[in-house]
């Protein structure tokens, strides 16, 4: 198996926030040699502020443990930051053959070990392990908490894993077609600077409809505020509104209207 660069994509899937920490499509100790299970960690961790402190140390490890520690790293929020495509050192040693480093994927959860739980941060966690499970083929039952599969370990605490299991069961039984709502989203084209096309002006209408289309946008335009609405170009005005709406919306401000944006300017 190769790097695994589609795990960006399949993070978004959860429809959670996703951060693509840089450089994580080349990171690993070599490439994952395959994907039986998936390991639950959390990062013990400052219990400080910000919503992934522990970015840092996932991403470069620590003293005597060289990073990347897992492939993913998951915030107090609900984000998702996709950290390396390649193996990491998560569990070692493991006691399951399908959740030791080379066949397992890790995902580090913000939490200092005693913190209770942000409900945001643990429906993400499920819907991640859901679809790594789909990505990976993986019956729910493959998704593992550290202490399952390492004697040594307490982690993730106080969450139970038989829950856990049948929350990610109940996302697979759904199915990928389960929201309709999910479907229009996935149908979509992305919209970037100089597209020139009809969903530019349902980008248009969904701006003023929330609004963040300030007086200022349209008052150049001939026609006001109607020829703003019927312009069909992805003009250098727009993508500004557009990134002071994913600013606004704590989305990623680049600009381009994609699977992350659609959801939040629809509000579905
Ligand atoms: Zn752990």
């Amino acid at each position: 198996m190769p790097f695994l660069t589609q795990l960006a994509d399949v993070a978004r899937r959860t429809g959670s926030p996703v951060t693509e920490v840089a450089g994580w499509r080349t990171r690993g100790h070599g490439p994952q040699p395959e994907v039986q299970g998936v390991v639950c960690h959390h990062t013990a961790g400052p219990a400080g502020g910000g919503d992934y402190p522990s970015l840092a140390v996932v991403r470069d490890g620590r003293p005597g443990l060289s990073g990347p520690l897992s492939h993913f790293g998951l915030g107090r929020s609900g984000r998702i930051y996709v950290i390396a495509a390649g193996r990491c050192w998560h569990n070692a040693p493991s006691t399951s053959a399908w959740h030791d480093n080379s066949s397992s994927i890790g995902i580090e959860a913000e939490n200092n070990g005693t913190q209770p739980w942000p409900e945001v941060q643990r429906e993400s966690y499920v819907r991640l392990c859901a679809e790594l499970c789909r990505e990976f083929g993986l019956p729910a039952s493959r998704v593992k908490a550290h202490r399952e599969v390492n004697t040594a370990k307490p982690d993730p605490h106080s969450i139970d894993m038989n829950d856990f299991r049948a929350s990610v069961a109940a996302i697979l039984k759904g199915g990928p077609d389960a929201s309709w709502t999910e479907e229009i989203v996935r149908s979509l084209p992305t919209i970037r600077l100089g597209d020139d096309n009809y969903d530019v002006k349902t980008v248009r209408a969904c701006l003023f409809a929330r609004g963040h289309v300030p007086a200022a946008a349209y008052g150049d335009s001939p026609d006001g505020l109607r020829g703003w609405l019927e312009s069909t170009r992805a003009d250098s005005g727009l993508i500004e509104l557009v990134q002071a709406f994913q600013q606004a919306r704590g989305i990623g401000a680049d600009g381009v209207v994609g699977p992350e944006t659609w959801p939040s300017l629809l509000r579905v």
